[in-house]
This record gives structure tokens, C-alpha cells and sequence, in this order.
């Protein structure tokens, strides 16, 4: 049996290796265009390699997985992060599991897990052609029994590649990317974490919770990623440009906010407002938000009046930016959109319209949020497509 695999990265390199432990006479060639393979997963996570997540944070997997959830669960019931872990512990690889759920080497090193993955692939007999850019899926799969395609983020540069094989492509768009609030004094407090609030974008249902960090050219940190990846698409569609909601108080609706403001205000009428600060907000940014609710410096508890108070709650639980733009986080950044999941049978990836072919990784219309859940979609659907090319036999 003769496979070929397109793209030696996470998943196409995956799929190698469990395609050639079930198959071990098959002929197995990846064909890399680049001149290394796994070039990617070598930088992930900061040089890291945040290579899964134990799920404990997700209660339903749309929350992980904005495109592709249901796809997802069928991937898992075959592959999952607790098999990853036993799978990446069984090749001798130590791992961490952090506080923030998400799981490393041990070594802190992702050339561990790629050099993990050129030894087995040689010990294996999988033939890597690097440089060798395909540019014709349909070319490849007259002369395979089986071909997969792993080629990572679809950009519309590929076209030709699926040239025909009628297959139903959602246009790409980035996500995982911070915004850009160009105008606003708030970057002056770059550096600033605030490690439990809600942001989201008015006149929308598109809402993350968690981390933020003011930078200096506007807001990033987990609870900014999570939203640039939820509304991926609807960002696209406004040009990024778009309002952006803070809620300070991790979530704290307004009247709630206002209630506590008051019974503070009760409690240390003489204290100044600008020095009181709750344990959560940093005093620069307590300063800014005071200052943005129009409340003078010098100003006591005492003096706060009913429209300062609901000035300031308005500020603590409703913070408007004008989002104009995007930057990319620390380079990390996945593709929404791809290879429709119409296109594909979820029990075995393989392509509805032409037996044989297979999807896998990014160029499928799938994509996640950080946190180890986009190299965890790699190996699972690398390895169901593996399972699949072998039970074909
Ligand atoms: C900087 C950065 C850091 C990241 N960190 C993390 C992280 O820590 N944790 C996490 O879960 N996710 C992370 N991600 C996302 C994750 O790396 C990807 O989701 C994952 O690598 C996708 O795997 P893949 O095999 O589908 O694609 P890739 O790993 O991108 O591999 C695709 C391969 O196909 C090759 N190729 C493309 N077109 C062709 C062609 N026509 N012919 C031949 N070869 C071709 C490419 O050269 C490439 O080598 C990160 C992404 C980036 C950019």
C-alpha cells in the first residue's frame, strides 16, 4: 500500500508515525515544501510546546473549539488529550500539567517532541521529501492508495491544490490576534494585568472572561485572544473595527457594582476615592478609570454623589474602546476556516466526494483557542485519519 501524506507538520507527521506502526510495509512519503520538517511545532508555545490541555476549565467544547466542536467530540471518542498524554509519556516525553490547565514537556524544550518525532519517523522507514511543494491533490492521488492532506492553515494561495476535486472551502480569516485601540490614553498603562474580567464587543452576543493585559498599542491577554477567536469572522466582516466592552469586575453587572461602590462609600466617607482601590484593580489603572468616570482627583467618598457613583459604576462594568485593527499575539495565530466539514466523514476524515482522500490539522475548517487546544486537534485528527487508512485494508 502506498500512502502520501501532504505536509510534515503536527498532524501530517502524526499520522505518519501511527499509519506506519499499523501498516509497517506500507510506503509512507510526506511531502514538505519547506525545507524542515515540523518547522512550526519548534516554535510553538514560545519554544514551549503547550501540546495539549487536561480540559478541565471547558465545560462544552464550543467553548475550546469555536469551529469544529462537534467534529471534535466524534475526533476524541478515538483520540484525546488523556490518550495524548499516556501517548507522549509511552515515548518517554515527561509532562507538566500548569495551574492554567496547560500541559508542556517537562523540558520546556519543543525540540524534545520534535526530534521525539524525526526518530520514530526514521526508526519507522516514513520517507520525508522536503522542498517538495504539491500543487495538485488530485495529481498525488492517482498514484496513492491513500492520501492525506495536513497542510496546515488554508490561505487562498493554495487554491489550485484542490483544483478539481469540487470541494467546499470556507474562506479563511485569522484568529487568536489582540486589538489595536489606537487612540485610546488607556496604552499608557501597558504592562497592566487585570486577571479576571469579561470583554465583549457591543451589539454582539461574543463575550471571553479571564486575564488582560493592557499593551502599548491596546489589549491582549487570554480573555482578548479567546474573543478575537469567537468572533474570528465577524471581526473580518467589520475590518476590525468594532467596540470593545470591559467589564473590570470579572463579570459584576452594574447594579451590583453600584451596590458595592455605595456601602463603600458609607463605610470611609474621608478616604480619598482616587486611594481605594479594590485588591483586583491596580492603582494606575484605578487612577485611569476614576479619572474616565469624571471624578476629580481629590475627591472623598463623601463627595461622590449618586452620579459619580453611577458614573464610576459604569466605568468598572462597561468600559467602551474603539477596537481599529489587530496585531498578532507573539506570532501565535491559527487559521478560521478551511477544508468544510461537509466535505468530510467524521467517523473517519475521509472525503465524501473521493474515497481515499483524507483531512487532517488545520486545513480543516477547525480551529481553537490558545491554550494547547489547536496542536491537540493535530494529533487527534492525524491520528483518526491513521486508523482509518488502516482499517481500509
Ligand atoms: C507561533 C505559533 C505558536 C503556536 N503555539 C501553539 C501552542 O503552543 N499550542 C497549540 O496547541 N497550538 C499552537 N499553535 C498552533 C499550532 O501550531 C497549529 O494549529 C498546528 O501546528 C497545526 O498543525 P498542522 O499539522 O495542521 O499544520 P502545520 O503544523 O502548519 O504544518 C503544515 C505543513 O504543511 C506544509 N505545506 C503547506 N502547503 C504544502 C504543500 N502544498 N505541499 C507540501 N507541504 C505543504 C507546511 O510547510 C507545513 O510544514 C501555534 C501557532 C503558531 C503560528
Amino acid at each position: 500500500m502506498k500512502i502520501a501524506i501532504i505536509g510534515a507538520g503536527a498532524a501530517g507527521c502524526f499520522c505518519a508515525i501511527e499509519v506506519k506502526r499499523r501498516l509497517p510495509d506500507a510506503i509512507v512519503d510526506i511531502y514538505e515544501a519547506g525545507n524542515k520538517p515540523l518547522a512550526k511545532v519548534a516554535i510553538t508555545g514560545g519554544g514551549r510546546c503547550n501540546l495539549t490541555n487536561s480540559f478541565e476549565s471547558i465545560d462544552n467544547l464550543k467553548e475550546a473549539y469555536p469551529r469544529g466542536d462537534k467534529l471534535m467530540r466524534r475526533v476524541f471518542s478515538a483520540f484525546d488529550n488523556r490518550d495524548t498524554w499516556e501517548w507522549f509519556e509511552n515515548e518517554g516525553v515527561n509532562l507538566v500539567l500548569q495551574d492554567d490547565h496547560c500541559v508542556f514537556p517537562a523540558s520546556q524544550d519543543a525540540m524534545q517532541i520534535v526530534n521525539l518525532f524525526l526518530t520514530r519517523m526514521r526508526q519507522l522507514g516514513v520517507n520525508i521529501l522536503t522542498r517538495h511543494k504539491v500543487d495538485s491533490v488530485k495529481s498525488l492521488m492517482d498514484e496513492y492508495d491513500a492520501t492525506v492532506v495536513t497542510i496546515g492553515g488554508y490561505h487562498p494561495g493554495t487554491g489550485d491544490l484542490f483544483e478539481g476535486l469540487d470541494l467546499e472551502i470556507v474562506p479563511p480569516v485569522p484568529s487568536l490576534f489582540t486589538f489595536n485601540l489606537p487612540s485610546s490614553p488607556v496604552r499608557d498603562l501597558m504592562g497592566t494585568v487585570v486577571e479576571d474580567v469579561t470583554v465583549s464587543l457591543a451589539g454582539t452576543r461574543f463575550k471571553a472572561s479571564g486575564p488582560l493585559l493592557i499593551t502599548h498599542w491596546g489589549m491582549s491577554g487570554p480573555a482578548v485572544l479567546k474573543l478575537s477567536s469567537y468572533a474570528a469572522r465577524h471581526l473580518a466582516e467589520v475590518r476590525y473595527d468594532s467596540t470593545l466592552l470591559v467589564n473590570w469586575c470579572g463579570g459584576v453587572d452594574l447594579d451590583s457594582v453600584r451596590s458595592t461602590l455605595q456601602r463603600n462609600a458609607v463605610k470611609n466617607p474621608l478616604k480619598l476615592i482616587i486611594n481605594s482601590h479594590p485588591e483586583y484593580i491596580p492603582s494606575r489603572l484605578w487612577t485611569y478609570l476614576v479619572t474616565k468616570s469624571k471624578i476629580r482627583g481629590d475627591a472623598r467618598w463623601a463627595e461622590i454623589g449618586p452620579k459619580g457613583l453611577n458614573r464610576l459604576a459604569e466605568t468598572l462594568s462597561n468600559d467602551s474602546y474603539h477596537i481599529k485593527g489587530q496585531s498578532r499575539f507573539k506570532e501565535e495565530f491559527v487559521t478560521c476556516g478551511g477544508v468544510s466539514l461537509t466535505n468530510i466523514n467524521n467517523k473517519t476524515l475521509e472525503c465524501v466526494k473521493h474515497p481515499g482522500l483524507y483531512f487532517a490539522g488545520e486545513v480543516l475548517d477547525v480551529d481553537a483557542i490558545t491554550g494547547g487546544y489547536n496542536l491537540q486537534a493535530a494529533w487527534s485528527t492525524g491520528f483518526l485519519a491513521a486508523e482509518s487508512i488502516a482499517k481500509r485494508t
